[in-house]
C-alpha cells in the first residue's frame, strides 16, 4: 500500500486536532503545512515535526508533492483555496461551514467535478461514536418506523475564548454549530424538503444569533426539531454533547446527557453507555469531537483509496448547507422555506 501524502492549510485552533488525527492514521503522512500567520505555522510545524512550511497557499500548490489537501481555515478563504486545489488536480477536504453563500458552495463542487478531484466537507459530527450508535440502533428496526426526531445542542460553554471570531460574525449559531446538528438530522432521518426556523440573540456581547430552533420536513414524512443554544445554563454543562430523541412506530430512542443511550422497544428497555474513547492526545470535554476527527479522516482515506465518494462529499453537503441558508431565510421572513429555493 503506497503512502498517501497530504498538506494542511490553516494551522489554527481546530487544525491541531486534525494534525493529531493524521498522526494516528495508517498509511498517511502530512508532508507540508501552510498558514499566513508565522507564529501558528511555527507552533504546528514544531509540534508535529513538519519541515515544509508555507505562508502562501499559491507557493504550497506550486511546489506540490502531495495527494490531498486538508483546508482548516475559516470560511472566507474556503472557495479560493478549494478552487486552487482543484486547479492543481489535488483531492480536497474543506472544513465546515462550506462557504459564505450557496453560490460559492455550488461553484466549489463544480470546480472539483470539472477537475475530477475528490472533495469532502469535514462534517465530523455524524462521525461521533454516540451518534453512530444511535443510527445503528434505529437501523436495527428496534423502534420500528421513525416518525419524529429531535437533535438538540444546548449549552452555555464559552466558545468565544478559543474562537473569538465567532462573536463578531453577523451569523453565529446556525452557521457554526447548527450546521452540524442539521447534518445529523439528515444522517438519521434523510434529506429534508423544507424548514421553519426561529432565532434569537440572548448574549448582548456577540453580533449573531445564539439560539435557534428549526423544524424540518423530511422526504420520508418524518418531522424533526433541530434546536441549538449557547445561552442555556444547565446544572451540569453538557458541552459538546448532541442529544437525540427519536420516536418510532414500535418504540423510542433517547441519547441523553453523559452519553447514555436508551432504546425502548416491545422487547424491553436497553440502556447503554456510549462514551466516546478518550484518545491519548485528546482532552475532555472535547474528546467526543476529537475522536470523530480521526474517524472522518479514516473514511476519507478509504474513499480515496477505493475511489468512492465520501459520505459528506461536497455534493452531499450542499443539502446540509441549503438547510443553513433556508433556516436563516425562514427566520428573517417568518415563513416556511422549501429547500427547492436553494437546490
Ligand atoms: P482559526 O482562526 O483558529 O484558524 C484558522 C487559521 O487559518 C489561522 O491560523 C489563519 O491564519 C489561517 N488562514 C486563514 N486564511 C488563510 C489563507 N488564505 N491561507 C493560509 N492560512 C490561512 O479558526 P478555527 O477555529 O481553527 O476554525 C477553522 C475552521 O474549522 C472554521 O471553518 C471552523 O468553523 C472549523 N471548525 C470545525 C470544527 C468541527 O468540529 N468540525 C470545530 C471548530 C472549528
Amino acid at each position: 500500500m503506497t503512502e498517501l501524502k497530504g498538506a494542511l492549510i490553516g494551522c489554527g485552533f481546530f487544525a491541531v486536532n486534525q494534525m493529531h488525527g493524521w498522526n494516528d492514521a495508517a498509511g498517511v503522512r502530512i508532508v507540508a503545512i501552510c498558514d499566513r500567520d508565522p507564529a501558528r505555522l511555527q507552533i504546528v510545524g514544531d509540534t508535529f515535526g513538519i519541515e515544509r512550511r508555507y505562508s502562501s497557499a499559491e507557493a504550497l500548490f506550486a511546489d506540490g508533492g502531495f495527494d490531498f489537501v486538508d483546508i482548516a481555515t475559516t470560511v472566507a478563504s474556503h472557495r479560493p483555496l478549494v478552487e486552487m486545489a482543484a486547479a492543481s488536480g489535488v483531492a480536497t477536504i474543506c472544513q465546515k461551514p462550506f462557504a459564505p453563500t450557496m453560490e460559492d458552495a455550488v461553484a466549489m463542487v463544480a470546480a472539483c467535478d470539472r477537475a475530477g478531484v475528490a472533495f469532502m466537507i469535514h462534517e465530523n459530527f455524524r462521525w461521533q461514536s454516540p451518534i453512530r450508535a444511535a443510527k445503528a440502533a434505529i437501523e436495527s428496526g428496534a423502534i420500528g418506523e421513525v416518525f419524529w426526531g429531535r437533535v438538540s445542542f444546548r449549552s452555555a460553554y464559552d466558545v468565544f475564548s478559543g474562537q473569538p471570531y465567532l462573536a463578531t460574525g453577523k451569523r453565529f449559531i446556525i452557521e457554526d454549530l447548527g450546521i452540524h446538528a442539521l447534518d445529523i438530522a439528515r444522517f438519521l432521518f434523510g434529506d429534508a424538503t423544507a424548514v421553519t426556523a426561529r432565532t434569537r440573540r440572548v448574549n448582548p456581547a456577540i453580533a449573531g444569533e445564539d439560539v435557534a430552533t428549526m423544524m424540518l420536513d423530511h422526504e420520508a414524512g418524518i418531522t424533526s426539531i433541530v434546536d441549538c443554544s449557547y445561552a442555556t445554563r444547565l446544572p451540569v454543562e453538557p458541552f459538546p454533547e448532541t442529544l437525540l430523541e427519536v420516536d418510532g412506530s414500535k418504540g423510542t430512542l433517547r441519547l441523553s446527557q453523559s452519553y447514555r443511550l436508551s432504546v425502548h422497544s416491545p422487547d424491553g428497555t436497553e440502556v447503554s453507555d456510549v462514551q466516546p474513547r478518550l484518545l491519548p492526545w485528546a482532552s475532555k470535554p472535547w474528546h467526543n469531537i476529537q475522536e470523530s476527527v480521526g474517524l472522518i479522516q479514516r473514511h476519507w482515506v478509504e474513499c480515496l483509496r477505493e475511489r468512492r465518494e465520501p459520505d459528506t462529499s461536497g455534493r452531499d453537503n450542499l443539502q446540509t448547507f441549503a438547510l443553513v441558508e433556508a433556516s436563516y431565510l425562514s427566520a428573517a421572513e417568518n415563513r416556511t422555506v422549501p429547500l427547492s429555493e436553494f437546490l
